[in-house]
């Protein structure tokens, strides 16, 4: 009885004790990665500056990367302070630095051979490693081929890992790490034949080609591989759940897609004779230009590129282009429009350039309300294309179909839709070629967002002609004689 007692006292003693401790420790306890940062008030991401990733443009940080991380701190309620790291090695260890950034995102590849290094969050794309050659030389169709070249590669990169494992099965495999380039380099030295091949992710191969009319795609190696967000390793699970619920309503709503459209979707547009064409024209017609589209652009509050890529769209900036269906000079005016914006002579590039901001500016001030930016603008480049009655047109048919009428990803999929009777006889306006706004809106994106990244502030000052356009990551590029020895 006394023994049952006592030991029942020792147990409530125990119990006390061991509440207390937990109560103690819970006041002391230090608070989690999350309530960190929201007591901050400031998310702190690493990146690398790459178009893919995180670039300046006109309004400032651009970039997959950056608008995708951008959404999430503004989710969290908080301020993004982004980091860029000269390499990937330094950006991972930067993650464990006290006071450093906590999270990266930076397309990196959720690849094994990282656990040591970082704990990853749910993938947000899946990307295919490319082997990379240049075009006229002997194209390498499997991973025997790639034996007896100089390859070179990003230091710590998932290709570098990639590699290292091909190794093993192929020992007379050599290559090349490098921790003073950036992926633009390595297609840069693809494309002037420094090395013969290298290691890329899709997506960033995509939107890059364009700057490298000479990079081809080999073959894939192996399948394709998540990239994710990273936190420490140490890290508690606070902030990557946080991050996983965002991605997975990100993923949900639609905005992942959105985005990704946004920045890969448009890429294949010009193909290899496209992209060589545009960096020739962009060299030797655009500087001709340039003043009067920047001068109009000032006038109508309208960005100067987005005139410039529709003046390259309509006529390869080319003043005296003109067409059968009467259309005519650098902006392809119609006499009507031509005549309603003011211009007399639409052959006249300053005149005509100045109509077509003029008109495209009065578009979009037309559009109705409940159309956001960006999309608006691709709304109204569709409505300059098609006209204003059978975008509504296209627009009443997406909300039929239960998609949303003011984003632009669900209406460009109905517009070609005004070309078919059993669509078009019920619309108001009837029947339009719907495909053409399609692509006219997707080629003037992606000639915009070139012209986005070769004019960005860091190269701004001088005209586009004296930038080199073979390097596109110029603020990035290391002299030549930093590269390793090939
Ligand atoms: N996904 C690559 C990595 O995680 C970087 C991007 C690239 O090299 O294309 O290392």
């Amino acid at each position: 009885m006394f023994a049952q007692s006592a030991f029942r006292t020792r147990c409530a003693s125990w119990l006390s004790a061991i509440g207390v401790l937990l109560l103690l420790g819970g006041c002391g306890k230090e608070p989690s990665t999350l309530e960190r940062v929201q007591a901050e008030g400031v998310l702190r991401v690493v990146t690398r500056n790459s178009p893919a990733t995180y670039f300046q443009d006109r309004n400032g940080e651009a970039g997959f990367e950056f608008q995708l991380v951008k959404r999430f701190a503004d989710d969290l309620g908080v301020e993004l302070k982004i980091e860029t790291a000269d390499n990937l090695d330094e950006l991972f260890a930067s993650l464990g630095r006290p006071s450093g950034p906590v999270l990266a995102a930076a397309g990196l590849t959720a690849s094994d051979g990282r656990r040591a290094s970082a704990r990853f969050s749910r993938p947000y794309l899946q990307v295919t490693p490319q082997v990379v050659y240049r075009n006229g030389e002997q194209r390498p169709s499997r991973p025997q081929d790639l034996i007896g070249k100089r390859i070179l590669v990003l230091k710590g990169s998932s290709h570098a890992e990639q590699l290292a494992a091909l190794k093993a099965e192929l020992p007379e495999l050599s290559y090349e790490e490098s921790a003073a380039v950036e992926v633009v380099d390595l297609l840069r030295m693809v494309d002037e034949g420094q090395i013969d091949l290298t290691l890329v992710d899709s997506n960033e191969l995509a939107m890059n080609q364009v700057y490298f009319p000479k990079v081809r795609t080999a073959f894939d190696l192996g399948d394709a591989l998540d990239l994710g967000w990273a936190v420490a390793p140490g890290e508690d699970d606070s902030l990557l759940e946080e991050v996983n619920a965002f991605l997975e309503r990100a993923q949900q709503n639609g905005s992942l897609k959105r985005l990704t459209e946004r920045y890969y979707g448009h890429v294949d547009v010009l193909g290899y004779v496209g992209a060589y064409a545009f960096a020739k024209h962009l060299q030797q017609r655009l500087p001709r230009y340039e003043k009067h589209f920047r001068a109009a652009a000032q006038a109508q509050g309208v960005d100067w590129r987005l005139l410039a890529a529709m003046g390259y769209q309509e006529s390869l900036w080319q003043p005296s282009a003109t067409s059968k269906t009467g259309v005519r000079g650098l902006m392809m005016l119609t006499l009507n429009t031509a005549q309603a914006m003011g211009v007399s002579n639409r052959l006249d590039p300053k005149q005509s350039i100045d109509g077509g901001a003029k008109y495209i500016a009065q578009i979009k001030q037309q559009l109705p309300e409940s159309i956001q930016e960006p999309d608006r603008t691709w709304f109204a480049l569709a409505a300059y294309n098609v006209g204003g009655g059978h975008l509504e047109d296209a627009r009443k048919l997406t909300q039929a179909e239960g998609l949303d009428p003011n984003k632009w990803l669900d209406v460009q999929k109905i517009l070609p839709r005004l070309a078919q009777k059993q669509w078009y006889s019920k619309t108001r306006y009837g029947y339009a070629r719907g495909g053409e706004p399609v692509h006219f809106v997707r080629n003037i994106r992606r000639y915009y967002d070139i012209l986005t990244w070769v004019t960005q502030p860091q190269l701004e000052g001088t005209q586009v002609a004296a930038n080199n356009l073979h390097t596109p990551g110029i603020n990035k590029t290391p002299p030549e004689q930093d590269l390793p020895p090939l």
